[in-house]
C-alpha cells in the first residue's frame, strides 16, 4: 500500500460520481483523478501530482490577467471541454473533474446532464466551458442578479431582459419626454407598450401586421450590430440575444421563447442549454402551464361564475365551453366587419379574443384529456386578487419537451437531486446522467450548523415551545449582538411573532425582508440598508434563496422553523399526497439554500442555528437525496 511521502498516513481513495475517484491523506486537500479501476493508479497520481512535482500547485479560482497557457505542468487539461475553460481563470481540480464526468457522458449517449454542485465550485465558469464546447448555446438563470452576474465575468454573453427593464420610445415620444431614465421613473417602459398598430396590405395582397416604427425587424439584426437611438432597447437586446452564439436569459423571457418556437425557429438551432438553480425549474414551467380565468373575463363572458360549482370538473368544462364560444364569436364578428371596414377594427381587441379562445380551447383538450391532473382553485370570493379560477396540472411531465428544444440541456443546482427531479420533470432516470460533488470546496468550520433542538414547531405547538423557540432566538441575538446576521423562517407571520417576542434591544436590529414589502421598498432595498447598519439582521420568509450576505453582511444565521410549502396552496396539497417525496425534497433543498446564504467564498464564514427540531426528521426521511456536499454539516455518514 502507497502511503504518503510527507505524512506517512495511508492514501485514502473513494468514489466520486461514476468515473472519478477522489484521493487523500492526512497533510494534503483532496485530489481527483479518472477511475482506472485500480487504486494504486490513483495513490501513484496523487503522490506525483503533489510530491514529484517542484512547482507549486494551483491555487483554485485565482484570476488571472493574462490568458493561461494551457500547456503549463499543472494545468494540463483532463478533458477535451476543458479546453473551453475561461482563459482568465485557473481551473480547479473539481472543475476539471466535473468537466471531465460531463465529457464522459456526453459521450456515452446522454443528451440530459444533471450537476449537483455547490455554492463555490464555480458553476458558471464550467457552465461556460460546456457552452463554447459546443460553439453556441443559451444561459437560463432565475433573476436579474445573476444575469448581470453572467454578463459582467463574461462579456461574449448577451443579456435578454423583460421588457420592464426598458423605456418605451413610442410612449417618451408621446409624452415628451427625452431622458430613459426619467422615463423608467415615471413608469413608461416597455411593458406598457403599444407595439403592434394595426393591419396592412402586403403586395401580394396579403394582410401583414404593422409594427411600431421602433421595432426593428428581427431579419434586419446580426450579430455585429449596434443599437441605434431610434432602436426599441427591448426588441434590440432581445433580437441581439437571439442572431448571437451565446445569450443569458431568465427563465421567464427563456421560456416564452420557447412557447414561441415556430416564430423564432431558425434561431433556436442553438447546440445546448445550460440552467443555473434547476431545483426551481417546475415552479418556472407552472407559470406557463394551465390556465387562470380572471374576473375581468368572466364579466366579459357575463358568466354568473356563482351558479356553478367550479370545482366539479364538469362545471369546470361547461363554463370553459361557453367562454370559448363566446371569444369564437367576437373572433367571427370582428372578422366579418373588417371585410368591410378594416380600419374600424381595433386589432388589439381581435389578438386578445384570439388568445383567450386559444387558451380555453386548449385547456378544454387537455382537462378532457386527463381530468384527473388537474387542480383547481377557486378564488371568487378573494376580492383582492384579479384571479378567479385557476386551473394548474399537478404533473407537468406531459408539458416539459415543449420548454427543453435544444439538443443538450445542462441543468445545474447547488441542491439538487436526481430522483426527485426526475420525478418533478417526468424524465426516464435511465436517460438522466448525474454528476455530485462530492464535497463542499470551503472549510468545514466556516460552515458548522448547530441544531438546537428547541421542539417541533408547527401550528399545533404547544405556545410554551413557541415561546421558548422565540426565546432563544433572542439569546441568540444577544450572543451575536455585535455582528449583521439573518433568521430565515416560513411564513410571513412567523416574522411578526417571533419581532414580537424579541427584546427591544434586539428588535431595534431586525429588519423584515420580503420579496414585496408593504412599505414598497424592494428586497434589494432593504439589504441595501442592512449592509450600512452596524449589527442588522434581515429575518425574513424570502430569502432562503438568491441573495449573497458575503463575510461581515452575516456571521450567524437562524432557521427559525422547517419551511414546508403551505398545504393551504391545494396543488402543494394534492402533490403532497401523491408524491410525498416531492414535498420533503423541495423542503430540505430549501433548508441547503438557506446554509449557504452568509458563506460565500473560501475564506467567509458564519454559523447557522436550526431551531426547530422537525429537521431531524426531515433529514432522515431525504437524506438518500440530499447531496453530498452537505452531508459533513448534517452528519450524514455511509448513505447507501
Ligand atoms: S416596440 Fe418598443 S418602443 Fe415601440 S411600442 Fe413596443 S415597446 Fe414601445
Amino acid at each position: 500500500m502507497k502511503t504518503c511521502p510527507k505524512c506517512k498516513s495511508e492514501i485514502k481513495i473513494s468514489k466520486f460520481g461514476t468515473h472519478t475517484v477522489e484521493a487523500k491523506c492526512n497533510c494534503q486537500k483532496a485530489r481527483y483523478f479518472t477511475d482506472s479501476g485500480n487504486d494504486d493508479d490513483a495513490r501513484e497520481s496523487y503522490i506525483r501530482k503533489l510530491f514529484r512535482n517542484s512547482k507549486p500547485s494551483v491555487q483554485p479560482s485565482t484570476i488571472k490577467t493574462e490568458p493561461v497557457s494551457k500547456s503549463t505542468p499543472q494545468n494540463i487539461p483532463i478533458s477535451k471541454i476543458e479546453e473551453y475553460f475561461p482563459t482568465n481563470i485557473v481551473p480547479r481540480d473539481i472543475q476539471k473533474q466535473i468537466l471531465k464526468e460531463i465529457e464522459t457522458s456526453i459521450k456515452s449517449g446522454f443528451k440530459k446532464i444533471v450537476i449537483s454542485a455547490p455554492t463555490g465550485v464555480g458553476k458558471s465558469a464550467v457552465g461556460v466551458a460546456i457552452a463554447k464546447y459546443f460553439k453556441d448555446g443559451f444561459f437560463i438563470t432565475k433573476s436579474k442578479s445573476l444575469q448581470d452576474q453572467y454578463t459582467r465575468d463574461y462579456s461574449f454573453l448577451r443579456p435578454v431582459k423583460g421588457k420592464s427593464n426598458f423605456e418605451c420610445l413610442k410612449i417618451m415620444e408621446k409624452q415628451k419626454v427625452d431622458d430613459p431614465i426619467l422615463a423608467k421613473e415615471l413608469g413608461y417602459t416597455c411593458e406598457k407598450g403599444d407595439c403592434v398598430e394595426g393591419t396592412e396590405k402586403n403586395e401580394n395582397g396579403k394582410d401583414v401586421t404593422v409594427f411600431c416604427r421602433f421595432k426593428r425587424p428581427l431579419s434586419n439584426v446580426t450579430s455585429t450590430d449596434t443599437q441605434n437611438v431610434d432602436d426599441c432597447s427591448y426588441y434590440f437586446q432581445k433580437y441581439y440575444g437571439l442572431v448571437s452564439s451565446f445569450s443569458v436569459w431568465n427563465y421567464s423571457a427563456f421560456f416564452q421563447l420557447m412557447q414561441n418556437e415556430s416564430v423564432f425557429k431558425e434561431h433556436l438551432q442553438k447546440k445546448v442549454s445550460i440552467f443555473d438553480e434547476a431545483h426551481g425549474i417546475e415552479d418556472q414551467i407552472i407559470q406557463f402551464i394551465g390556465i387562470n380565468i380572471s374576473k375581468n373575463q368572466l364579466d366579459e363572458c357575463q358568466i354568473d361564475i356563482g351558479k356553478y360549482d367550479i370545482l366539479e370538473i364538469d362545471e369546470l368544462l361547461e363554463v370553459l365551453n361557453i367562454m370559448r364560444q363566446f371569444y369564437g364569436t367576437q373572433i367571427a364578428e370582428l372578422e366579418k366587419r373588417m371585410e368591410v371596414d378594416k380600419e374600424k377594427v381595433d386589432v388589439k381587441l381581435l389578438g386578445r379574443f384570439e388568445s383567450n379562445f386559444k387558451n380555453f380551447a386548449n385547456a378544454i383538450n387537455e382537462i378532457n384529456n386527463d381530468p384527473g391532473n388537474f387542480i383547481i382553485q377557486d378564488s371568487t370570493n378573494d376580492y383582492a386578487n384579479s384571479v378567479s379560477v385557476s386551473i394548474k396540472p399537478l404533473r407537468i411531465s406531459n408539458y416539459v419537451e415543449d420548454f427543453f428544444k435544444t439538443e443538450y440541456q445542462i441543468f445545474m443546482s447547488a441542491t439538487i437531486d436526481k430522483k426527485s427531479f426526475c420525478e418533478t420533470m417526468g424524465f426516464d432516470e435511465s436517460e438522466i446522467a448525474f454528476i455530485d460533488t462530492p464535497k463542499s470546496p470551503f472549510p468545514y468550520e466556516h460552515r458548522q450548523v448547530e441544531f438546537l433542538d428547541m421542539g417541533i414547531l408547527s401550528a399545533k405547538s404547544p405556545p410554551e415551545v413557541e415561546s421558548g423557540a422565540i426565546r432563544r432566538i433572542d439569546e441568540l441575538l444577544t450572543k451575536h449582538a455585535d455582528e449583521r446576521g439573518l433568521i430565515l423562517t416560513q411564513s410571513k407571520s412567523r416574522c411578526w411573532e417571533i419581532l414580537r417576542g424579541l427584546s427591544p434591544e434586539n428588535k431595534k436590529r431586525i429588519r423584515i425582508c420580503h420579496s414585496t414589502n408593504n412599505d414598497g421598498k424592494t428586497q434589494d432595498d432593504i439589504i441595501d440598508e442592512h449592509r450600512k447598519n452596524r449589527a442588522s439582521v434581515l429575518l425574513s420568509s424570502s430569502l432562503w434563496e438568491g441573495v449573497d450576505l458575503k463575510d461581515e453582511d452575516s456571521r450567524f444565521q437562524i432557521i427559525a422553523k422547517v419551511p414546508y410549502k403551505s398545504l393551504g396552496d391545494p396543488r402543494v396539497r394534492e402533490k403532497m399526497k401523491k408524491f410525498p417525496l416531492w414535498y420533503d425534497s423541495q423542503t430540505i433543498m430549501t433548508i441547503l439554500q438557506g446554509f449557504g446564504r452568509s458563506i460565500r467564498s473560501n475564506d467567509d464564514w458564519a454559523i447557522t442555528y436550526v431551531i426547530d427540531s422537525k429537521i431531524h426528521e426531515l433529514v432522515n426521511k431525504t437524506q438518500k437525496i440530499i447531496p453530498k456536499a452537505y452531508h459533513d454539516v448534517l452528519g450524514i455518514e455511509n448513505v447507501s
